[in-house]
């Protein structure tokens, strides 16, 4: 693992490309929301600069850090190419120590409870969004092999996700290999700071991915995490290759399918509103890429204003932050209904499970609907 210094360097270098022209505030869900420049990615920036050249950091500071969504937004909009969610990662394990006790111990329950399956699944099925809906669609006898990155929550929570992408994959003739649920992107334990557990599930998942030519994820802040797996490692550590290599096979479901021939799937005119993950459109940069192929298999997609912004679910925050989670649920429901659709698509178990909680109208995997 790279040193604190090694990263300190880093955070200084993404930091001297903010030219503080606060062009990212207005693309900020939480500074929209909150009107402080501390909540801001400028703010942000900031204290994290404060933390590293002064060793200043209070409570406060923990604070602004803990409620932004590291949407990325902000990255998107950035006319200098300021790698602010890097910056985070990197500023919030130097503050982590402001940390009062009750919260570390509430953090740890809470990412125990989601990254450890048998334990998840004796509560989660209580929470299980769809059950499996239609038979399973055996391949033809092929050389073409996948994984298929299936989560630790998801298999859980929403079965049929993983089934409609096998059943899908079958149909265009590959043969899929699911991971199991205990093997975990480490994305839950890295948002929240627990950056060896995190790395420990990077490196055992580097070892047992590494025979696949291809990786499909169908849960874009896992894959956006699979993406990044070289970013943990230092460019002389020997897992460092082995990262890249495993992020150049990984690609996102929409990713894999969008030059493929699709025309053995059922067409339609269903209206439909589509939510953009912030992990699909600033995280992996995939923006309009389901949106393109629902269409070209006639989905109309309802117009959806503010579609750049977060719907409050951000892997844990919708836990830890509620009350800003919850208003951000309630704007982006409000801007996805506006057009009437039949149903609401997405491309991440966390969205979809935060969405369903504030409307009736079904909130799907947009994958479900080419399975259908
Ligand atoms: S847009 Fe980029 S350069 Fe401008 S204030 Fe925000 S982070 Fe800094
Ligand atoms: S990651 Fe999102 S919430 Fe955090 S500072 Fe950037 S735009 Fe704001």
């Amino acid at each position: 693992m790279q040193t604190i210094n090694i990263k300190n360097l880093e955070a200084n270098e993404i930091i001297r490309k903010c030219v503080h022209c606060g062009f990212c505030l207005a693309t900020c869900p939480t500074y929209q929301l909150l009107g402080s420049e501390l909540d801001s990615p400028r703010g942000r920036v900031y204290l994290i600069k404060s933390a590293l050249e002064n060793n200043k950091a209070s409570v406060q500071s923990l604070q602004h850090l803990d409620r932004c969504l590291t949407c990325r937004s902000c990255e998107t909009t950035c006319p200098s190419g300021v790698q602010y969610g890097r910056l985070l990662d990197i500023g919030r394990a130097l503050i982590e120590h402001k940390r009062p006790l009750w919260q570390k111990v509430y953090r740890l329950m809470v990412r125990k409870f989601l990254t450890t399956p048998p334990l998840f699944n004796t509560l989660g099925f209580l929470f299980q969004h769809s059950k499996v809906q239609t038979p399973i669609v055996i391949a033809k006898s092929t050389s073409k092999k996948v994984l298929l990155l299936g989560g630790c929550v998801q298999p859980t929570l929403a079965p049929n996700i993983n089934h409609s992408v096998k059943n899908i994959l079958a149909k265009l003739g590959y043969q899929v290999q699911e991971s199991t649920q205990n093997q975990c992107c480490g994305a839950i334990d890295q948002h929240l700071n627990a950056n060896h557990e995190a790395l420990q599930k990077i490196k055992k998942n580097i070892d047992t991915w590494n025979s696949f030519e291809v990786i499909i994820s169908s849960a874009s802040g896992c894959g956006m995490m699979v993406k990044d797996y070289a970013s943990f490692f230092a460019p002389e550590d020997a897992y460092y290759q082995k990262a890249q290599a495993i992020s150049k096979k990984t690609q996102d479901i929409a990713q894999f399918l969008a030059p493929q021939d699709l025309s053995i799937f059922k067409t339609t005119d269903k209206k439909i509103a589509y939510h953009s993950p912030c992990t699909m459109q600033h995280g992996q940069k995939l923006a309009g890429l389901v949106e393109s192929i629902l269409s070209r298999l006639g989905y109309i997609l309802a117009p959806t204003q503010d579609a750049h912004l977060c719907c409050g679910s951000a892997g844990t925050y919708s836990i830890f932050e509620a009350k800003i989670s919850k208003q951000l649920k309630t704007n982006k429901l409000k801007h996805l209904s506006t057009g009437n659709p039949e149903v609401i698509v997405t491309a991440n178990i966390g969205c979809l499970i935060h969405l369903q909680k504030g409307t009736k109208i079904p909130v799907k995997h947009w994958i479900e609907l080419l399975n259908g």
